[in-house]
């Protein structure tokens, strides 16, 4: 038995390493457990979400600008070849060092880390089973042990021809057609990069629109571009079951609604349909932590049923992003030190990080409208940007939705390059409750696309300036 921790994380993920960070600059005694085989912290997001798919979109998007870009911009290259091998090295180097970072990071912090499960096995108690059992004492545990890929009955992951997101970040050769279940972000970001690197792509989503949870005008240009791109799309479909064989997978595809199914040969299938809580080995009923319907830890400001064990991130519910479990998780140690955390879960913005990308904070029409909220609506096209002219890269706009009473901006939408830069605008102007006059009357430099989200504001008063 270890001598008492403060504060215990169990995960090291955005949540769990950015907690113990926190916990480290307070002064708090703090450990934290990972049990994920390849011993690499960072969780999900370094290890194979943000960073190894960031990795593989910006390497393959070189690519498809050199393949269909460079001529007329007036670069030559004679016989551009993929060199996947190389590709998916140097994905795997920046997963390597950033999870070295976050060593770093413990370090520096006085964090301890221990490789192997966490179990809670009674109050104040964890036991961290790996290569030696490990017993923990601490005043307080924080889970942060984040998410794992849900499964689709009828369609078994393999990680060979059937893949999970992580499958999708290491294939070893281009598929000519792959299948994508789920038009998600991340079904989307992956099914771009296997695009661009030559494969045909076959969005299947059960739902009549993309991107679900994103405002609805936004979604329908999105798809638009996509399509543009060469992305296949068959919406309002369910898939049913997959047969594979050496040859590829045939996959059973039924309109959502039912009626007659067709079948869809292909060699690579993505599941993408979402992500559920990954909770399991935790001794939760132990603990006595309660769990919603869905699997989540119920929560109240992080704290759980059980006095002294926290939760935050993925395992909880709000959105499954990596800075909104990275907020989480300062603010829950912050509460566990007597301070006064709050994460404002209005004010986080979400992107997708396809070329163009997308990119939202607040609410979308389509909300405004369920909540009978009276708003106004300014936009601005990228088509009008005299920097997105000059790049070449006119795809998309920017929409900024204010109170009809207050100004207050109410929601940010953008559609195009850079979009996921540039919503940190947005996002602060809503953490300052601003107004979007706040922001059209604020100087933009010029020539940037930054200036779109002005133009659009100025359009919420009716003096868009430049279109
Ligand atoms: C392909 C993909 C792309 C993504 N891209 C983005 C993006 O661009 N931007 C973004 O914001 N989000 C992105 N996400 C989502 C993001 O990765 C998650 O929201 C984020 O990682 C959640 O952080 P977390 O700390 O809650 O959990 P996780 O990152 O899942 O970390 C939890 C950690 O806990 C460990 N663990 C679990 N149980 C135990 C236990 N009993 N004992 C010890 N350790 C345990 C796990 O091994 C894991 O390492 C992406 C996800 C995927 C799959």
């Amino acid at each position: 038995m270890t001598d008492p921790y403060d504060v215990v994380v169990i995960g090291a993920g955005p949540g769990g390493y950015n907690a113990a960070i926190r916990a480290g600059q307070l002064g708090l005694k703090t450990a934290i457990i990972e049990k994920r085989e390849t011993k690499k912290l960072g969780g999900t997001c370094l290890n194979v979400g943000c960073i190894p798919s960031k990795a593989l979109l910006h390497a393959s998007q070189f690519y498809e600008i050199a393949e269909k870009d460079f001529e007329g911009l007036g670069i030559a290259t004679g016989g551009l070849k993929l060199n996947l091998k190389q590709m998916l090295k140097q994905k795997d180097d920046a997963v390597e060092g950033l999870t070295k970072g976050i060593e770093f990071l413990m370090k520096k912090n006085k964090v301890e880390v221990f490789l192997g499960a966490g179990e809670i096995t009674g109050p104040g108690k964890v036991r961290v089973k790996g290569e030696k059992t490990t017993e923990l004492q601490t005043k307080n545990i924080v889970i942060a042990t984040g998410s794992e890929v849900t499964p689709l009955p009828g369609v078994e992951i393999d990680e060979k021809q059937i893949v999970s997101s992580t499958g999708a970040l290491d294939l070893q050769k281009v598929p000519d057609h792959i299948v994508v279940i789920g038009g998600g972000v991340i079904g989307l970001e992956l099914g771009s990069v296997w695009r661009r690197l030559g494969a045909k792509v076959t969005v299947v989503e059960f739902l009549d629109r993309i991107l679900p949870t994103m405002d609805g005008e936004v979604s329908k240009q999105f798809q638009r571009i996509l399509k543009k791109q060469g992305v296949d799309f068959k919406l309002s479909s369910k898939v049913t079951g997959a047969k594979k064989s050496k040859d590829g997978v045939k996959l059973s595809v039924e309109p959502a609604a039912g009626g007659a199914a067709e079948t869809i040969d292909c060699d690579a299938v993505l599941v993408a349909i979402g992500r559920r809580p990954h909770t399991e080995g935790l001794g939760l009923e132990t603990a006595g932590v309660k769990t919603d319907k869905r699997g989540f830890i119920e929560t109240d400001h992080f704290k759980t049923s059980t006095p002294g064990v926290w939760a935050i991130g993925d395992c909880i519910t709000g959105p499954m992003l990596a800075h909104k479990a990275e907020d989480d998780g300062v603010a829950c140690i912050e509460l566990i030190a007597g301070k006064a955390g709050h994460v404002n879960y209005d004010t986080v913005p979400s992107v997708v990080y396809t070329y163009p990308e997308v990119a939202a904070v607040g609410k979308s029409e389509e909300q405004l409208k369920s909540d009978g909220v009276d708003y106004k609506v300014g936009k601005f096209p990228f088509a009008a940007n005299s920097r997105a002219k000059t790049n070449h890269e006119t795809d998309g706009f920017v929409k900024v939705l204010a109170d009809a009473k207050t100004d207050r901006v109410l929601g940010v939408h953008i559609v195009g390059v850079e979009a996921g830069e540039m919503i940190a605008e947005a996002v602060s102007v809503m953490e300052f409750g601003g107004a979007s006059e706040d922001i059209a009357r604020t100087c933009h430099a010029h020539p940037t696309r930054s200036e779109a989200v002005r133009q659009a504001a100025m359009g919420v008063e009716g003096w868009t300036m430049q279109a």
